[in-house]
């Protein structure tokens, strides 16, 4: 198996240095994962890489813009299938992606393992001891040990970090930042790292924060206040979890949602 990457371009805060484009094939057959945004020139970048191999899919991790736009445009242009888990806003895929789907190029096997959590359409992409992590797991940013990643649903995405685990990688290919060679050490680090985080917000609810904001002030109260509409989507996503599992109670939504410590 060879594994290309074509770095597209839309750095920023959320994508570090650019998506990750991977171009995953093995003799004359490729297929393309995560594509990125809609641009011409990533587009040219990716075909050029390609070269005259066959393109056997064009795949999506996820349907966020960062990752999908580019799919659908790409496919007609080289005349293949997309595949992804769902529909969304700029695709559309020509196959549904499953649990345990194999999809094959030339001898090698990349199977799906679905990861919900940083967004409910999530998967990952595993080839022997090789996974490609989308969004699920993030590779370090330059200048940046560990980068954090944004999360829909906390609960499911614990158990999306422990499914990777299980799968004992050698290696993670992200959907962003640079390969990872050592992923039970990071991924065990991010299950730590959100655990401790819990803990620290219970203690805030404990200690009378009654609201998204007020927990993001205690928690977060060495951070840039620029951050803090980030902070709180992060915050809002654990309180949930915790609600969920009747750890307390919590009404409404956004910076201004009201929190109850049960007793
Ligand atoms: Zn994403």
């Amino acid at each position: 198996m060879r594994v290309e990457r074509v770095l597209a371009p839309n750095p920023g805060p959320f994508t570090g240095p650019g998506t990750n484009t991977y171009v995953v094939s093995d003799g004359r057959e490729a297929v393309i994962l995560d594509p990125g945004p809609l641009d011409r020139g990533h587009e040219a970048a990716i075909v050029d890489t390609v070269g005259d191999r066959r393109v056997v899919a064009v795949v999506v991790t996820h349907t966020h813009p960062d990752h999908a736009p580019l799919a659908n445009p790409l496919a007609r242009e080289l005349g293949t299938d997309t595949a992804g888990y769902a529909p969304g806003p700029d695709f559309e895929p020509d196959r549904l992606l499953r649990e345990g789907d194999v999809i094959r190029v030339g001898g090698v096997a990349l199977q799906v393992v679905f990861t919900p959590g940083h967004s409910s359409d999530h998967v990952c992409f595993r080839a022997g001891g090789v996974v490609f992590t989308g969004d699920h797991v993030l590779g370090p940013f330059p200048g940046q040990e560990r980068t954090s990643v944004m999360v829909e649903d906390l609960a499911a995405y614990l158990e999306s970090l422990e499914k990777i685990l299980r799968l004992t990688p050698s290696r993670l290919y992200p959907g962003h930042g640079s390969e990872v060679d050592d992923p039970v050490a990071l991924v065990s680090w991010y299950i730590r790292h959100r655990l401790e985080r819990e803990r620290e917000i219970l203690a805030a609810v404990a200690g009378g924060a009654s609201t998204v904001g007020e927990v993001v002030e205690k928690v977060y109260r060495e951070v840039d206040p620029a951050l803090f509409p980030m902070a709180a989507r992060s915050v809002e996503a654990h309180l949930r979890k915790l609600s969920a599992e009747g750890r307390l109670t919590m009404a409404g939504e956004g910076w201004d949602a009201r929190i109850e410590a049960t007793r």
